[in-house]
């Protein structure tokens, strides 16, 4: 799974690093959310998808088949 937040969508609402802090994390001058790495290792893969669920923004998207070309 590949995930990537919209820089541009974010409003900095923290709750994708409340719910998977691994993955999303928050520069210190906005507050607003980055990924630590594209590719989402696969025992974090649920938060990722909760965290999707749980963005007010719509900003975060994944791509489930994101992994090795598959
Ligand atoms: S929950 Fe959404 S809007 Fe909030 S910081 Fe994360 S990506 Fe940005």
């Amino acid at each position: 799974m590949r995930v990537k937040v919209d820089p541009d969508v974010c409003q900095g609402h923290t709750l994708c690093n409340l719910a998977a802090p691994h993955v999303f994390l928050l520069r210190e001058d906005d507050g607003h959310a980055y990924v630590a790495a594209a590719e989402v290792p696969p025992d974090q893969e649920d938060l990722v998808r909760k965290a999707v669920a749980t963005c007010p923004e719509g900003a975060i998207s994944i791509d489930e088949a994101g992994e090795a070309g598959a």
